[in-house]
């Protein structure tokens, strides 16, 4: 079961005090999505996930905690645009927000991951074409920390695993094939074996739905 409470935050930007959902506990059933999305309940507890101050547009995990947060990103007319982008949700927006707060301070992975978020906002709600601009967004993001890093990830299977499903999802099958193959020449666990497999078959019947890591229809 999902358990969720009312708290109020000071918002680390701005000072002023606004009331957001915190979760208490969640639990999680099944596989997760080939892009890692959670199972339920988990999966639909993602509005806790991120908190908005209503009054200056701050998007965080937590709004209390700023960090090395500047906050000209926030003040300015691109982060404030991005609030009410109208493609998009709010939650959307919010997560797309937290892209370009994590972008700012270098943190390409976790800005990788709030556009991926966004993504899955967006497929809650049917929207194919705004959830696949969210996805865009996340592989270019996704790609500037694999670049950076490439020589130095432990587990370089796993970025492959989400690239793979991130240009699959976005109709770029010619590009997830050739991941694919890339990826295939690394020493992939059998799981990761399987999701390759799994991969394999969906790029080759052209098919940009959402499927377990079990090869299971994701019905939304
Ligand atoms: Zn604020």
């Amino acid at each position: 079961m999902t358990t969720e409470n009312l708290w109020p935050k000071e918002c680390a930007m701005c000072g002023k005090v606004s009331a957001h959902t915190k979760l208490s506990s969640s639990t999680e059933f099944g596989p997760p999505d080939m892009d890692l999305r959670p199972a339920e309940m988990y999966r639909s507890t993602i509005s806790t996930w991120i908190q908005r101050c209503p009054y200056c547009g701050f998007c965080s995990g937590d709004i209390s905690e700023a960090e090395e947060v500047d906050k000209t990103i926030v003040n300015s007319p691109s982060y404030q645009s991005q609030l009410n982008d109208p493609r998009f949700s709010e939650l959307s927006n919010s997560f797309l927000c937290r892209a370009m707060i994590e972008n700012s301070l270098g943190n390409y992975q976790a800005a990788g991951w709030a556009a991926l978020r966004a993504a899955w906002v967006m497929d809650d709600r049917q929207n194919v074409a705004s959830a696949a601009q969210c996805r865009l967004r996340a592989i270019k993001l996704f790609l500037r920390d694999f670049a950076a890093r490439r020589d130095s990830l432990k587990e370089p299977a796993k970025y492959y695993v989400l690239l793979i499903d991130l240009h699959r999802r976005t109709e770029q099958f010619g590009m997830a094939q050739t991941l694919l193959l890339e990826g295939r020449l690394l020493n992939l666990q059998d799981n990761e074996q399987q999701i390759f497999d799994i991969q394999n078959e969906l790029i080759a019947k052209r098919d940009a739905r959402c499927y377990t890591t079990l090869g299971e229809l994701r019905n939304e």
